[in-house]
């Protein structure tokens, strides 16, 4: 496994390997969901392609400061996590070196970027269109994996590569949870025992939406209402940032389910936010 800095060297090793080059952009703090898209990169690369892992913490994807501060950088177990896994590339940018301080290009996306997540961290998903840009120009991989469990994400990188004609192929990769259900995150470190113990409620209440769903009903109210009582006997104390049921493509929320759709969700359990999602 090589650790490379600079662009100018991961470039030149991406240049000269053999194809299929398979990309796992994550932030670091490298735990089972990510070990899961690495072992699937692993197998898209197949004997002869390569694997690439970038651990970068994008800072103009943070919206708040101090956010980005305390964010977990457990570099040198992460490294020794990519090492076991038999990834070939770990592409670790300085910021200072991998954006211009006078840049003046930005990639902005004007539709799926104010819904969910984003109505209330404005400019994320620019900052993730942005990195992602960079990555894949300077990578040029084969294909890339994104995690489900980011949903807007991934339909909006989606919208990325259709809209400026990326030749990368963006693969989907099913959520990985605990045992609990609980969808694996760097955050969860952040929860007590008891919040630990409550947060399955998220996933529970996922699957009882669908449940009311699969039974027939189509009326997004009752079904995000099945949630929210669940949510409420099973962890009062937790607050629901946002619920919604929308278009699985365009992210625009739905009164009825007449389409292919997901319900979408993040919840506060103390100060710490976690997002999940289901696919009607
Ligand atoms: P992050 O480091 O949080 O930016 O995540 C890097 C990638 O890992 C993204 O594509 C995430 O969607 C994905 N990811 C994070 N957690 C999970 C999980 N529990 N299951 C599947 N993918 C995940």
């Amino acid at each position: 496994m090589i650790q490379l800095h600079s662009e100018h060297d991961i470039q030149e090793h991406c240049d000269s390997s053999p194809t299929p080059l398979v990309l796992v952009p994550t932030m670091g703090a490298l735990h089972e969901g990510h070990f899961s898209l690495i072992r699937k990169a692993k197998e898209l690369a197949g004997e002869h392609g390569k694997v690439v892992v970038s651990i970068f913490v994008n800072p103009i994807q943070f919206d708040r400061a101090q956010d980005l501060d305390s964010y977990p950088q457990p570099i040198a177990q992460d490294l020794q996590h990519c090492e076991r896994l038999g990834v070939d590339y770990v592409y670790t940018p300085k910021s200072e070196d991998f954006y211009f301080e006078d840049r003046s290009i930005e990639v902005s996306e004007n539709s799926l970027s104010s819904l969910l997540c984003g109505a209330t961290r404005p400019g994320h998903f620019n900052g993730v269109c942005m990195v992602i840009t960079k990555l894949f120009n300077i990578l040029q991989p084969t294909a890339a994996i994104f995690g489900q469990k980011d949903y807007q994400q991934l339909a909006i990188i989606r919208r990325l590569v259709r809209d400026l004609s990326f030749r990368t192929e963006i693969i989907a990769h099913p959520t990985v949870r605990e045992v609990s259900g609980l969808a694996m995150s760097s955050r969860n470190v952040g929860l007590s025992s008891e919040e630990l113990s409550l947060a399955p409620a998220i996933r529970e209440g996922l699957l009882k939406a669908r449940e009311l769903y699969a039974s027939g009903e189509k009326s997004t109210d009752r079904i995000l209402s099945k949630f929210r009582l669940h949510l409420d006997r099973r962890a009062p104390l937790s607050k629901i940032d946002y619920l919604e049921c929308v278009c699985a493509d365009t992210l625009q929320a739905l009164t009825e389910v007449d389409r292919p759709a997901v319900i979408a969700t993040a919840v506060f359990f103390g100060p710490v936010r976690l997002i999940d999602n289901i696919v009607l």
